[in-house]
């Protein structure tokens, strides 16, 4: 049962990672374990070959790689993308509200959240601050309150009598979450709870904070469940469990060929910003790696994009085709849409089904229902962008954009499986 320990790191993987931020920190203190050495973009670089790299943007997206010790003009590198952030609630910057002695925070709400879930539920606070020191420097700070600072409350049925047939939520006025009770004279900002947090958590003590962003999560940790344990629940599945995956797969394979891993912010807002799928980091990273062997290193280059998938809902079969309706546990699901909202090709396809048939591993095929919408993920964009050959996978899931999701225990660790053998495969194309 190789899955049960792969699943149990990954859990602390999810515990710690509650925000882009801090996702990007547990990435790096991995690398650093593993001698992977930072990179800084304002920096001049000189790469070794055999030798492993990362380059962090905003603090929220990363890129990782090793350089293989062959020309990657010849070899090409096997990449794997993933995304940071999830959707979520996050602080407005003016968002203190006072109602009859209760503190609340003004959220606004950050991608596609179904929102119905996050009521009644125990939140906790994290992400990034930006504050004056003591010794009037600027500089960023991560927070994350860990317990229960936020709840919530719904609104009770015998308030509303109709709340089961047709509640719908406002999302400037429904979803403020209570903090505290305070006094009437209480002049308590919002940033002075951060700087007392920031000071209890890293011991800086902030002359003034100037800036943050900050969202609420479930304090509920990640957790097996079912009879046999045969699923895991957490928050922020998608899409961390793809950026652990992938991390897996680069530190725990090594060898001759070039690889890479990059984990992009912003995907659920549609990737377009400085660290973003649509924006120029990968390109920058490859530019200075490959230099003037790059269009022959990207036409030799695979890019898997991993993001999870539907899993067939079994109290909602008829949202799925017949013949694409992912099981959970049942293997990885290849994404395929033919108007280009996923970037599979038959080509991509079926290196993923040799190498997955190879292992002896399971794997499934997912395409939409014609008669409804299709999401998308990076794949397309780092497609365009770079002119890679893309393939779009991920593992299935219940309750996409849900503030707790759920996967089969099994088929991380299936993917794990075929991205570490894609990645020191000797011939991609
Ligand atoms: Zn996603």
């Amino acid at each position: 049962m190789e899955h049960v320990e792969f699943n149990k790191d990954l859990i602390e993987f999810l515990n710690s990672s509650p925000t882009p931020w801090h996702a990007v920190s547990t990435m790096k203190s991995r690398l650093d374990a593993a001698g992977f050495e930072q990179l800084d973009e304002r920096d001049d670089w000189s790469l070794d070959r055999n030798r492993g790299y990362y380059v962090i943007r905003n603090g929220s997206s990363i890129v990782a790689f090793r350089t293989g010790n062959k020309d990657v003009s010849t070899s090409g590198i096997r990449m794997v993308g993933a995304h940071t952030d999830s959707p979520c609630l996050k602080v407005k910057p003016n968002p203190e509200l006072r109602r009859k002695g209760y503190f609340q925070l003004g959220v606004e709400v950050y991608g596609g959240v179904l929102l119905n879930p996050w009521f009644d539920r125990d939140l906790s606070l994290a992400g990034r601050v930006t504050l004056l020191d003591e010794a009037g420097e600027v500089q960023d700070v991560l927070v994350d309150f860990r317990k229960p600072v936020g709840f919530i409350p719904s609104l009770a049925i015998h308030l509303d009598r109709e709340a089961n047939n047709n509640r719908s939520i406002n999302a400037q006025t429904d979803l403020p979450p209570v903090l505290m009770q305070v006094s009437e004279d209480d002049t308590t900002s919002f940033a002075d709870l951060l700087s007392q947090q920031v000071a209890a958590e890293s011991g800086i003590k902030a002359r003034k904070v100037l800036g943050y962003e900050l969202s609420f999560y479930e304090a509920q940790r990640a957790e097996f469940v079912g009879l046999r344990n045969e699923f895991v629940a957490s928050a922020r599945m998608d899409n961390l469990l793809s950026c652990y995956i992938g991390l897996q797969s680069l530190i725990h394979t090594s060898g001759d060929e070039a690889a890479l891993l990059v984990c992009n912010d912003h995907e659920e807002v549609g990737s377009m910003s400085a660290e973003g799928a649509q924006g120029p980091f990968l390109t920058a990273v490859l530019d200075r790696w490959c230099g003037a062997g790059k269009a022959r290193a990207i036409a030799h280059s695979m890019m898997i994009s991993a993001d999870n998938a539907h899993g067939v809902h079994p109290n909602y079969l008829d949202k799925h085709d017949e013949n694409h309706g992912p099981i959970l546990n049942q293997g990885p699901v290849i994404k395929v849409n033919h108007n280009q909202r996923y970037a599979t090709n038959s080509r991509s396809a079926a290196l993923y089904r040799h190498i997955s048939d190879e292992l002896g591993l399971p794997h499934q095929t997912f395409v939409v229902r014609s008669d409804m919408g299709c999401g998308s993920t990076i794949g397309p964009l780092t497609a365009g962008n770079l002119g890679v050959t893309t393939l779009d996978i991920g593992v299935p899931q219940f309750g996409m954009h849900s503030i707790r999701e759920l996967i089969g225990a099994e088929d991380g660790f299936t993917l794990f499986r075929v991205l570490a053998e894609f990645m020191q495969r000797e011939k991609v194309f």
